[in-house]
């Protein structure tokens, strides 16, 4: 009895799309957690809350080289499946698909995803076809997983605002919003963080609370008032040099957007701050 309990403990790891319908075609309520490895607890979190909500939980591991548009980056992106599925028995999770590039891709009929002209912006604009590939892959393993919600982070808010959108218009299954995990210094916890040093790790951190001060004094002069408004771009255009010129970095955009719609209309109504930036050679995002 003993052993037959560990055995139903156990996590399915899974890399064939035949034991993946074997393994979950009874799941009806199934979170999935989509990921491209390089986990940490920013990861860790999306898990616990879909275990928390779900019955079942559905890892998948796999970097997608659609959405990169540049291959160095695919390349040297991190990768460690040994450490990740320590990390993913630890916490218990029940499926962990795996599935190589040809599986993913072996049915290219389905419909060409596209952005409209007005979605072309933040990390749209620089990343050419990057969250078409990121809709597409996970509009496939959608397709495979059938699961009840899927599990997102914030920290990646304009995938989610996408993710959301694409899903609610083709699929009855919920996005689910986690919140950002920060390292200690405030700095977003990311898979990339690795390729950065002891100094640029630092930096980061200063970086995120000066962004943090951004925010709360942007807060402080959104109202409807014209005169603010135009404060509140120059404070941003002043903040954008001061970056730059204290930490020695190449900011790719510094924006407020709504959080509802992503526009620039924030006057009056509820904001995000976002930035990318590239930090030793290394494209860094976040949000406040
Ligand atoms: P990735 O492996 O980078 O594709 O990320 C997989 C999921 O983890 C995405 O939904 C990310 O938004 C989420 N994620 C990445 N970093 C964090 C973080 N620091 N806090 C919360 N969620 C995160």
């Amino acid at each position: 009895m003993f052993y037959l309990l560990i055995i139903l403990l156990q996590m399915k790891l899974i890399r064939q799309i035949t034991d993946l319908n074997k393994a979950i075609h009874k799941e009806n309520d199934l979170g999935f957690v989509p990921t491209m490895g390089g986990l940490h607890k920013g990861h860790e979190f999306l898990i616990k809350v879909s275990q928390k909500i779900c019955k079942k939980t559905l890892v998948s591991i796999f970097v997608n080289p659609t959405q990169f548009n540049n291959k160095d980056d695919y390349k040297t992106y991190p990768r460690d499946l040994s450490k990740d599925l320590k990390i993913l028995k630890k916490l218990k999770v029940d499926f962990v698909y795996l599935p190589t590039v040809n599986q993913i891709y072996k049915n290219k009929r389905l419909p060409r995803i596209t952005l409209k002209k007005s979605q072309k912006i933040l990390c749209a604009r620089s990343r050419k076809g990057h969250f078409e590939g990121v809709l597409d892959v996970l509009n496939r393993f959608v397709k495979l997983i059938s699961p009840k919600m899927i599990f997102m982070g914030e920290k990646d808010f304009q995938q989610y605002f996408l993710v959301k959108n694409f899903i609610s218009q083709n699929y009855k299954i919920k996005v689910y919003p986690c919140k950002t995990i920060r390292d200690k210094n405030g700095m977003a916890l990311s898979s990339r963080n690795i390729l950065l040093n002891r100094t640029n790790l630092k930096t980061a951190g200063l970086i995120a609370n000066k962004l943090l001060k951004l925010k709360f004094s942007l807060l402080k002069k959104n109202s409807l008032n014209n005169v603010n408004a135009k404060k509140s771009k120059k404070l941003i255009q002043k903040s954008k040099k001061m970056l730059i010129n204290k930490f020695n970095i190449k900011i790719e955009y510094l924006e407020c957007r709504n959080l509802m719609t992503l526009t620039t209309n924030t006057k009056n109504k509820p904001f995000k701050l976002f930035i990318a930036y590239y930090l030793n050679n290394v494209r860094l995002i976040d949000n406040f």
